[in-house]
């Protein structure tokens, strides 16, 4: 059975999005004899590739030991489209003046609700990319850290896989420059996590 994740802050939309992409108390199904394609990792890679094998009526198990959706979903595209869009919004009052529209002074910014937001669509869209849909689609979803124990078997959650193709669609991470200093460092993994306003680096 999955751990059960708290997605800081915990609210509706983190709690909406970890019961879709690493449902709390999820249990990983009994393995099939052999798989056609074992996919690690359901970030944008390996969901394409699990779901693209699946259609085309191959046995499929993908597994994923953090979040479903990866960093796109989680930290990535959506988190970062939704706040470029907020931080647009902001530009168009700043300078809506010439466009002949008169904002009277005092406006305020609100960073809490911008994030607030984040969260709200990010919840939304997680169902795209949830267990529950690719348990749908056919594939066989495993909630645990996979490793390889040999040449065509993978051990997940102490069940052992069989494949005849893996896919290891595990992502890769950023590193930061040696001379950043750590204490005043944000990034795309901590800004979502966030509801205040980041210091200013
Ligand atoms: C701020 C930001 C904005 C971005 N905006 C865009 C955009 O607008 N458009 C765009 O196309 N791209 C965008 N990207 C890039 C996009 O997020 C990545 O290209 C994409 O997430 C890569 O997908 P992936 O599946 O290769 O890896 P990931 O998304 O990193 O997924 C890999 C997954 O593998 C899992 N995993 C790793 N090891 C194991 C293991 N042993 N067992 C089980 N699971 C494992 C990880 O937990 C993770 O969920 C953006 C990225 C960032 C950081």
């Amino acid at each position: 059975m999955s751990d059960p994740l708290i997605i800081p802050p915990d609210d509706e939309y983190n709690r909406e999005l970890v019961s879709n992409v690493h449902p709390p108390g999820w249990v990983n199904p009994e393995p099939t004899e052999r798989y056609n394609l074992v996919v690690i990792g359901a970030g944008t890679a390996g969901l394409v590739a699990a779901a693209g094998a699946a259609g085309l009526g191959a046995r499929v198990a993908l597994i994923e030991k953090n979040l479903m959706g990866g960093d796109c979903l989680n930290v990535g595209c959506v988190p970062s489209k939704a706040l470029i869009r907020a931080a647009r919004a902001c530009a168009q009052v700043r300078d809506a003046a010439q466009f002949g529209v008169r904002i009277p002074d005092g406006v305020q910014y609100d960073f809490t609700t911008a994030m607030e937001r984040v969260r709200k669509l990010r919840a939304r869209i997680s169902h795209n990319d949830s267990a529950h849909r690719f348990t749908k689609l056919g594939v066989d979803v495993f909630i645990g850290a996979a490793r390889f124990t040999g040449p065509d078997t993978i051990e997940v959650g102490g069940k052992t896989l069989r494949f005849a193709k893996a896919a290891i669609c595990t992502g890769s991470r950023a590193s930061a420059p040696a001379t950043t200093r750590r204490s005043r460092r944000s990034s795309t993994a901590t800004v979502p996590r966030s509801s205040g306003t980041p210091r200013r680096s």
